[in-house]
């Protein structure tokens, strides 16, 4: 086997490439050059240029080596053949025997038998494969890494080629599904429900890098250097930002972004694409195409996310390469009413923009546990993500409306979808003003029966929330979404600091602090133990906190401190037996007993409660229910496994309703076993949040719901146009069914009973 190595080094490449460039002639003309001057410097027998065409084609635009007949003839659809798998990809491929592959075709037109090898890399700019760069060789060649590399070097030079429009024409440069411009629906997944209307902002660089190709090294490891101090001094000027203030959350999410930025290993890798010949920053560009297509393919959500976080790294590094007038992210020209589009967005990056004028957030990529939703979250603005292909499918200044609760993009809406979106607002509106009203009211049912309301929170911005909706109380409080937004473990004094901060803001209403649930889809950045392959399932929550008891000792010395003289409430998720609920209570009881010896003021009462999210328990609870001061149900993991099915997995989301005979079953044994043993009982899980599934647990006997806050005033509707009498009698005929479903049934039951759902 033949294993040749490049004639030349890839800095000289770049530099014939460098001089065709700045050379005469029609851009046709010099990427006829282009293939002649790399296949002679690699050493290979064919290199071929394919550009990507409306309808996605491909098309031979030049080739050296192959029959010149077939250029703009031969075409290839993405996917097909090999230089279609290339894009479809959007990764390098090397064969030595390229024949063989299955998905080899063979294009007569263009002589192709003769070569066995083939190396092809694909021109990938902003994200977007625009064309595949292939060389060919008769023997069975391996090619080599390095070779790979200089082939993705000069790829960048034809993207930019490519993007110049001299090739083909601007239009089609967008996907080339015919209606870029049209109106289009984008699906997308719900990270932070709300709705909005404005115009696009696109947050992508624009990156008009106008030279890719480096005179002097030298100085441009240096404008690298000083570009990194620059964006240093910007993050640490953000991190003193005093509305962050007391903000530990939002301070352990930069911090951390902080770390990243200081990565040895990636500004290495900057470093080495400049000494292979490219411009500091076509060497961030490089680097970054690099790390996207190399975990592309990643699965893993805390990879994926610190990838995202490198992307939003590399994008500020070119801005501050490039200059202020490439800065398309800025407030500078924000319009009033911006949806902020991005392929995904770093925490910081959101922080930045001015929160009155932002509309919503639409990702291209992204997932709803990724720190900047968290952030949205807590800003209240509504966000999607996983729109597929949406960046390039907007532009810059379309009109938008985001419908962030069904998980819907509009892009250039027609005036008939406007106009019916403006009602939905204006319905929503009214609808909030109605639920405003009922604020000060108590949850009671037309027959008398009191139901308590509270909501779940997990950031002290959520706090206010439980006044402003009107709720009784925190029903869930996630401990672990501070411990997910840090750096490194909290130390018991800022937990201390933390969690009395959140009994602070809610007065005399009660808060039920569950102990942290890390593992399984809640990652810690700086927690870095292998992945379970079955993360719902795995090792999580309470498993970890008996297995590394410190972690859970720390936080219960932290709950205990908060509490002094007040009424502490906790409770332990994802109890599975009463022996784990034993072993939790017993390191309760080491730290009340370690605060008495330390002569602290003690919480005047500690409720315990077990989080009833595992089916076996179900099993124990008669034992465990004379062990606990309450018990609460948590629907939204008890019914994952209730089913086997994955929560987190779309193409199962509807196939299970919480609403069937089997969990209302469920539902009405815990419920009367925790009556008769006068245990209270709640049910936190999202359902409760739905009106017409909260009106099915009021009928099964539950007398205490917490949901998120907007669901509040829904609920509160909802029961207080019930009557709880014929609903009960009329829930037991509903247990015995053979359907799939009663959801239908209780819609007509709530119609035909005024209840408002
Ligand atoms: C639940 O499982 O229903 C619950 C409330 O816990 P989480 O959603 O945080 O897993
Ligand atoms: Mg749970």
């Amino acid at each position: 086997m033949d294993k040749a190595t490049a004639r030349v080094s890839p800095r000289q490449l770049l530099a014939l490439v460098r001089d065709v460039m700045a050379g005469a002639g029609t851009a046709q003309e010099r990427l006829d050059q282009i293939v002649t001057v790399i296949a002679r410097s690699i050493g290979s027998d064919v290199c071929s240029v394919y550009v990507r065409r409306a309808g996605d084609l491909l098309e031979l635009f030049a080739t050296e080596g192959l029959k010149k007949t077939a250029v703009h003839l031969t075409r290839l659809r993405v996917g097909e053949g090999l230089v279609g798998v290339i894009a479809a990809r959007a990764r390098p491929l090397k064969l030595s025997d390229a024949q063989h592959h299955p998905s080899f075709v063979f294009r007569p037109e263009t002589g192709e038998e003769k070569f066995h090898s083939l190396m092809g890399v694909p021109i990938l700019r902003g994200g977007r494969v625009l064309g595949v760069l292939v060389v060919q060789n008769r023997t069975l060649r391996r090619y080599v890494g390095e070779e790979i590399e200089t082939m993705q070097t000069v790829a960048m030079v034809l993207a930019e080629m490519v993007a110049g429009g001299e090739l083909i024409g601007g239009q089609e440069l967008f996907p080339a599904d015919g209606i870029a411009k049209a109106p289009l629906q984008i699906p997308a997944a719900r990270f932070h429900a709300g709705m909005g209307m404005g115009v696009a902002v696109l947050n992508r660089p624009h990156a008009q890098i106008s030279q890719l190709v480096a005179e002097d090294a030298e100085e441009e490891h240096s404008r690298v250097r000083s570009a990194v101090t620059e964006m240093h001094g910007v993050l640490d000027a953000l991190l003193d930002d005093e509305t962050l203030a007391g903000d530990d959350e939002h301070r352990g999410i930069l911090e951390s972004y902080r770390m990243i930025s200081e990565d040895a290993g990636w500004l290495a890798r900057i470093g080495e694409a400049i000494d292979s010949g490219l411009t500091a920053e076509a060497a961030v560009m490089k680097v970054q195409n690099d790390i996207r297509a190399r975990f592309s393919r990643v699965s893993d959500r805390y990879l994926r996310e610190r990838v995202h976080d490198m992307d939003d790294l590399a994008d500020r590094l070119l801005k501050h390469l490039i200059g202020p007038s490439a800065d398309s992210g800025a407030d500078d020209g924000l319009p009033d009413d911006a949806i902020i589009f991005a392929r995904n967005m770093g925490p910081a990056q959101l922080l930045e923009f001015d929160r009155t004028r932002l509309r919503a957030i639409v990702l291209e990529e992204g997932s709803p546990t990724a720190h900047a939703a968290i952030i949205a979250r807590a800003l209240d603005i509504p966000m999607v993500g996983q729109a597929k292909g949406v960046m390039g499918r907007v532009e810059e200044g379309d009109p938008v409306i985001v419908d962030a609760d069904h998980g819907n993009v509009l892009l250039r809406p027609g005036e008939n979808v406007t106009q019916s979106f403006l009602d939905s607002i204006d319905d929503r509106n009214r609808q909030k003003a109605q639920y405003a009203a009922l604020r000060s009211l108590p949850a009671v049912t037309s027959d008398g029966t009191k139901i308590s309301i509270n909501i779940n929170a997990g950031l002290r911005i959520d706090m206010p929330q439980v006044e402003a909706a009107g709720a009784d109380g925190v029903g869930l409080y996630r401990t672990e979404i501070p411990f997910m937004a840090r750096s490194d473990f909290p130390d018991v004094a800022s937990q201390e600091k933390l969690y009395l901060d959140v009994v602070r803001q809610a007065g005399e209403k009660p808060v039920v602090f569950r102990t942290v649930d890390i593992g399984g889809d809640k990652i810690l950045p700086y927690w870095q133990e292998s992945p379970s392959a079955n993360p719902a399932m795995g090792w999580r929550a309470i498993r970890i906190c008996l297995d590394h008891p410190a972690i859970l000792r720390h936080q219960l010395r932290a709950l205990i401190r908060s509490a002094k003289g007040c009424e502490l409430r906790l409770m332990f998720p994802m109890i599975a037996e009463v022996a784990e609920f034993d072993a939790s209570r017993r390191l309760l009881d080491m730290e009340l007993e370690r605060a008495r010896k330390e002569r602290r003021k003690l919480p005047s009462k500690v409720f315990v409660g077990a989080m009833l999210e595992v089916p076996s328990l179900v099993f124990q609870l008669p034992t465990l229910l004379k062990r606990l001061d309450f018990l609460s149900i948590g629907s939204n993991d008890l019914f994952q496994f209730l089913f086997a099915s994955d929560r987190d997995d779309a193409r199962l989301a509807e196939r299970y309703d919480p609403l069937s005979p089997s969990t209302l079953s469920i539902l009405r044994t815990i419920v009367s076993q925790c009556d008769a043993a006068s245990v209270p009982v709640s049910l936190c899980g999202e359902m409760a949040g739905n009106p017409i599934d909260a009106m099915a647990l009021v009928g099964l006997g539950l007398r205490s719901l917490s949901m998120n806050p907007s669901s509040v005033g829904p609920v509160k509707a909802m029961i207080r146009s019930l009557d709880l009498g014929p609903l009960r009698n009329y829930m037991k005929s509903l247990v015995q069914l053979p359907d799939h479903s009663v959801r239908e049934k209780l819609r007509e039951y709530a119609r035909d009973h005024g209840v408002m759902i």
